[in-house]
């Protein structure tokens, strides 16, 4: 009877490989803490379904970021040191937020620190940080654009020199556990995409999970495998060459804008929060964030992308046909057929059939009326 106290799964439920994880999250490279704050927003999973171990399967997770720790100074700064040190006694995951300044640029002072050196009382750059822990590090991921590719703060003319991590670490390098730098664009990150991203890393590091799939950019193949344009809402419009003029227009963005046909990035199809959201579906032009190329390929941000004048030219012979074609088909299935009528006579095309002395049919059948069917041609 011992078993039936047990339950349903968890007899039968693997243990994971390791009994705990730590995620060292610094937001201390060139940032705004964007990505921390839009991960808050996080359901599918949520930061605390997470770290209160309500996903099956996964070891006890201890999530270290300034922006949602609960502790402060030393308290929160312990784990960097004992992670430097080698004595956290779990594996960690390294999150890096923000781009990645060059400190070699200049002769005094730096751009960006976290923490304190105790021998020499000085800050300890960012860049140390990553020197420091990533080779320690289970996995290292760069959440958000800046972090990615250098972002906003990479800008041509920028002072600081700043890059994403790839740049700064090489786009070949691999963790202890042998797995690439994890690239998570966005400005800010999308939330779910990040959480996601974790909890296969952590699924990993629990041996429930093979290796991720990255593309050549590092990012998961699952979510930045399609484009904006792909999952858009507005997509039936761009494909009848109905385009917006004006923000406040249900009608597709391109020529306002929006960079959505050649952008990888899923949230048309995720949207932003809960499912909600998700830039051209709301209103917004898609400004290539999650691109390497951002944000200085996609500017001025307001203008028509230079090859959206000629693809959208080339849509508009074939959309401005095919939607008034279908103008025509909708206006007739939009009307009931005739035969629904009040009255004595019937008009539907019905005909009694009458059986022979052997039960065999012999009524003609007359076909049914066509009426109200519209040619087979018009329903493209
Ligand atoms: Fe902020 Fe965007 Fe940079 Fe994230 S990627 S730190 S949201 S500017
Ligand atoms: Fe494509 Fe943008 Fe138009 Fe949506 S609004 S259909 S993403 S061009
Ligand atoms: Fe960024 Fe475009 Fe995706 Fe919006 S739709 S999050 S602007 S890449």
């Amino acid at each position: 009877m011992a078993e039936a106290t047990v339950p349903h799964g968890r007899a039968t439920q693997k243990e994971p490989a390791v009994k705990e994880v730590h995620v060292l999250w610094i937001t201390a490279g060139l940032s705004c803490d964007g990505d921390s704050v839009s991960v808050t927003a996080a359901s599918q999973p949520s930061i605390e379904d997470i770290v209160m171990g309500a996903i099956p399967g996964l070891p006890k997770v201890h999530l270290h970021n300034p922006v949602l720790a609960y502790e402060v100074g030393d308290d929160f700064m312990k784990y960097w040191y004992l992670a430097d040190e080698d004595r956290l006694g779990a594996p960690f995951v390294l999150v890096i937020e923000g781009s990645v300044p060059n400190e070699e640029i200049k002769s005094e002072g730096y751009w960006a620190a976290l923490g304190t050196d105790k021998r020499t009382g000085q800050p300890i750059t960012t860049c140390e940080w990553i020197d420091r822990l990533a080779p320690k590090a289970f996995a290292v991921v760069a959440a958000g654009t800046c972090a990615t590719y250098g972002g906003i703060h990479a800008m041509a003319g920028n002072p600081t020199g700043c890059m994403g991590l790839a740049d700064y670490l090489g786009w070949k390098w691999r963790s202890k556990a042998g797995l690439p730098i994890v690239n998570v664009p966005g400005c800010p990150v999308q939330p779910d995409n990040m959480t996601e991203t974790l909890l296969y890393l952590l699924y990993h590091a629990a041996g429930l999970a093979p290796i991720i799939p990255l593309d050549d950019q590092l990012r998961p193949t699952w979510l930045f495998g399609k484009t904006v344009h792909e999952g858009c809402d507005r997509a039936g419009y761009y494909e009848q060459a109905d385009f917006a003029n004006e923000y406040g227009s249900p009608k597709c963005l391109v020529r306002i804008g929006c960079w959505g046909p050649v952008v990888n990035c899923n949230v048309t199809k995720r949207g932003w929060m809960a499912g909600i959201g998700g830039c051209p579906n709301v209103g917004g032009i898609c400004i290539g964030c999650t691109m390497p190329g951002f944000p200085d390929k996609f500017m001025p941000f307001m203008d028509e992308p230079p090859g959206a004048s000629v693809s959208s030219m080339l849509i508009g012979m074939y959309g401005r046909l095919i939607r008034r074609l279908r103008g025509i088909t909708n206006t007739t299935v939009n009307k009931e057929t005739k035969w629904r009528h009040r009255g004595r006579e019937l008009t539907t095309g019905y005909h009694p059939t009458s059986y022979g002395p052997n039960g065999s049919a012999l009524a003609s059948r007359t076909p049914a009326p066509t009426e109200g069917r519209q040619p087979a041609a018009d329903r493209r």
